[in-house]
């Protein structure tokens, strides 16, 4: 019987055989990646004797013309009390109060981690020559940095209020006609984000953390960031980690935990991939970051998302790129990204056979070069399908 996912006192989900999952199918490609990915997620869950009640829940366009909310309080609601969800793209409302739907959703449930896993999936066009030595996982902070939204209008009686303040108080002399933003960077939020990254690494055996930064000129909030990330090492986890100056970067049989610089982070991940394992950095950073990387295993069509809280259990897995709206209702592009953002809940929910399964059929139909427009147009001798005909090769494979 269809029930919701639960968080034990022992903080860890507790998933039924048929959990109730609230979907938002999203605009644009929305109405063609979305029942792709569904038809491949049930199929595999099936094989495993499991299945998904999905619940379809409003955001964005569909929302707006249906309820005249872009994001309804019953949505969010939905997404509290059933813990867990997974999304399409969504329009960003322009001049309608809401900076972006996407950010509204990770701020009002406080989904603190974007987690974006980073790997090659055999046969992928790349422009690298070796995609296959990328495997990285991403923890971007999601609640705080300049995505705050605490910002106000060049010559604006804020901007001026703000201006004149800063000189006052601080002696800062702001440029006249000057926009002003803020940067705030807690150290609660950058211990819980790095916490999580560490206990990820530990709990699928990864070899490292790379705190990425720029510490080196932003030295009170991402130095900051870094500073608190070495603490809880210490802190936290001194019987399993080591922080890189604690051992001369010789981290034994523990998980070395290390830093670097976000601007050669860039150049590094691309020359010396296999430095990388996990990372765990700040929001603007992680955004830049993840973006860059994606590109190398076949850009954002394939790139899976998720927005997560571990200690409150709330997660949404969601498709990292936009809408797309030249491609909308073609039945054309690539289902990969909410597909795999699916695969990556399966996997946080505990069914790792279902998700193991999706990625072998994949890969296999990628293989088969049974592709849609984005990778056929990289690929020689492909076949170019519909979207909605890559999810049943998929399936096919299964
Ligand atoms: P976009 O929708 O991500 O599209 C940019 C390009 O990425 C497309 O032109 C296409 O490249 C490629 N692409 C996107 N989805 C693809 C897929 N499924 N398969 C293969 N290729 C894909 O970015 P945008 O045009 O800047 O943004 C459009 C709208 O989406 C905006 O309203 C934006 O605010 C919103 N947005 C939403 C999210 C979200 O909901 N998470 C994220 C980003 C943007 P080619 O032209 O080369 O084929």
């Amino acid at each position: 019987m269809a029930d919701i996912i639960t968080m034990g006192s022992d903080n860890v989900l507790h998933v039924p055989d048929e959990p109730i999952i609230p979907f938002i199918e999203g605009d644009g490609t929305g109405v063609d990646i979305w029942p792709a990915a569904k038809l491949v997620l049930d199929a595999a869950a099936k094989k495993h004797g499991r299945s998904v009640a999905w619940k379809e829940v409003l955001a964005g366009e569909k929302a707006f013309n249906e309820t005249g909310s872009w994001l309804p309080d019953e949505t969010v609601e939905s997404f509290r009390t059933h813990l867990i969800g997974i999304k399409g793209p969504l329009t960003t409302p322009v001049g309608d109060g809401f900076r972006s739907l996407n950010v509204a959703l990770r701020q009002l449930l406080d989904l603190y981690v974007c987690l974006r896993p980073v790997r090659w999936f055999t046969g992928v066009p790349s422009p690298v020559k070796h995609p296959e030595l990328v495997d990285m996982v991403i923890f971007r902070e999601n609640t705080e940095d300049v995505y705050a939204g605490l910002e106000v209008e060049a010559n604006t009686p804020g901007a001026e209020q703000l201006r004149s303040y800063l000189a006052e108080t601080f002696g800062w002399e702001i440029r006249e006609g000057s926009g002003i933003g803020i940067k705030p960077v807690s150290e609660v939020g950058s211990k819980r984000l790095i916490r999580a990254s560490i206990q990820y690494a530990l709990d699928h055996g990864r070899k490292s953390v790379t705190m990425v930064h720029k510490g080196n000129i932003q030295k009170f909030t991402e130095g900051a960031f870094r500073n608190w990330g070495y603490d809880l090492v210490r802190e936290e986890f001194a019987d399993v980690a080591v922080g890189w100056d604690d051992c001369d970067g010789k981290p034994g049989s523990k998980l070395l935990v290390k830093d670097a610089i976000a601007d050669i982070t860039l150049q590094q991940v691309l020359t010396r991939p296999t430095d990388f394992d996990v990372i765990a950095t700040l929001n603007l950073n992680g955004d830049y970051l993840s973006d860059a990387l994606a590109a190398q295993v076949g850009g954002i069509g394939i790139a899976p998302g998720a927005n997560i809280n571990y200690v409150t259990g709330h997660g949404i897995f969601e498709a990292t790129h936009g809408t797309a709206p030249k491609y909308a209702g073609q039945d054309k592009v690539n289902p990969g990204s909410l597909l795999l953002s699916g695969v990556l809940m399966y996997e946080h929910l505990g069914w790792q056979d279902a998700a193991d399964d999706i990625v072998r059929a994949l890969e296999a139909t990628i293989a088969d070069k049974v592709v849609t427009y984005d990778f056929a147009r990289l690929m020689e001798g492909a076949t170019e399908v519909k979207c909605s005909e890559f999810a049943s090769a998929i399936v096919d494979r299964l």
